[in-house]
């Protein structure tokens, strides 16, 4: 019989992430929500978006909610609303999804990249007033992992020199900066709803929140045409729009999703207790912050090796990211960076995202845990 559970153990794989399982867990209510858009006949830009964009902004605490096609165009389009284009500068991270650096790249503007806090992975506030010229026009500070950047300093260097915030959180449905929820503090905010982030579609899909009435409206036109009424466009746009079964299902999945970061934060500490006596440097949490652990990410010197030795034993650990956005062929050369981006660099060669989902079980996280103690009593 033992030699039968070792085998089952050993066919089953610990994902890093799994859409699968959040699907199921959800399945009825998300099916009845899909079958209803389909027999409605009405597939984008319908009630179930106009629904979801307002229960979505009600979460966040922001007045305004727009459905876009995705995270990267919710930033490009937040950016072009902001009024961000070609010979303006942007400044964010180098240690972020390519995404954010993507979209200040289709909005025709020059990315500029400062480090981030070893601690934290999030913008170095510190950093920004050396990056400021007078072509700047807005910070992008990623909430990367589910982190929380440090947004009271970053807020006042921006108010000193009149740039606007884009938050990105695409990293961060839920998470609380202050006892509010991050992306309802800069100007305009940005989610994306690709299907591992803490609130996950089954396709692409993403938003931009904000407060301000006039950027909400801007990006309304942005996503469709231009259009203000069918088929008038009053400024020149595009089309990312957020399709109906998407929003049902969001809708659904929204209700959900705090028990759901409970579920990760009940997981992150658990990983906390269980690796506190090996030698990796486990997340930080910034004080008066809620982190919404998208990811669970250790740091080791031997980051390679042990990815290895995990995977061996059907574990998988994945690197966000394993190359910085300077240093990537599209974009070496051509970004400015002023300062060496160092912790960057570093943080790049030695992080490791371990398995977090909320569908993660206790027994794996042990499971893990064990490998990881084996790992280290190898010498590592
Ligand atoms: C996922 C992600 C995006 C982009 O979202 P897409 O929906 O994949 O376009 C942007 N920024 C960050 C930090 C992300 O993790």
């Amino acid at each position: 019989m033992g030699s039968l559970c070792t085998k089952c153990r050993s066919i089953r794989m610990i994902l890093c992430g799994n859409p699968l399982s959040q699907y199921l867990s959800h399945k009825s209510q998300i099916d009845e929500a899909i079958l209803s858009v389909l027999n409605k006949g009405w597939y984008i830009l319908g009630e179930e978006v106009k629904t979801f964009e307002e229960e979505f902004a009600k979460y966040i605490g922001v007045s305004y909610g727009v459905g876009v096609g995705s995270g990267t165009e919710a930033l490009h389009i937040a950016l072009t609303a902001c009024g961000v284009t070609s010979g303006d500068e942007v400044i964010t991270v180098s240690h972020t999804a390519v995404a954010t650096v993507a979209a200040i790249d289709l909005a025709g503007a020059r990315p500029v990249l400062v480090d981030i806090e070893p601690d934290f992975y999030t913008i170095e506030p510190d950093n920004l007033e050396k990056a400021i010229t007078p072509k700047t026009k807005a910070i992008i500070p990623v909430h990367l992992y589910g982190q929380p950047s440090n947004l009271e300093p970053i807020l006042e260097v921006a108010r000193k020199y009149n740039l606007r915030i884009i938050e990105d959180c695409a990293q961060a449905h839920g998470a609380m900066y202050k006892g509010k929820r991050v992306g309802s503090l800069g100007d305009i905010s940005c989610f994306s709803f690709y299907p591992t982030k803490n609130l996950g579609a089954i396709g692409d899909g993403g938003m931009i929140v904000t407060n301000n009435s006039e950027l909400a409206q801007k990006a309304k036109l942005l996503r469709e045409y231009g259009w203000a009424e069918r088929y008038i466009s009053h400024i020149s746009g595009w089309n990312s729009r957020l399709d109906e079964i998407q929003a049902a299902m969001l809708r659904v999945k929204l209700r959900h999703l705090d028990e759901d970061n409970l579920k990760r934060i009940h997981l992150a500490k658990l990983y906390e207790n269980e690796l506190a006596n090996t030698n990796l440097i486990l997340p930080k949490h910034r004080k008066n912050t809620t982190h919404v652990y998208h990811l669970y990410v250790v740091r080791s010197k031997y980051r390679d090796e042990l990815q290895a030795f995990l995977r061996n034993k059907g574990i998988v650990a994945l690197i966000h990211y394993p190359v910085p956005i300077h240093l990537q062929p599209a974009y070496e050369g051509r970004i400015s960076c002023d300062n060496t981006l160092s912790e960057t660099e570093t943080a790049s060669k030695e992080i490791l995202s371990l398995p977090m989902y909320p569908e993660l079980t206790d027994s794996d996280v042990m499971t893990v845990a064990d490998a990881i103690r084996e790992f280290n009593n190898k010498g590592f």
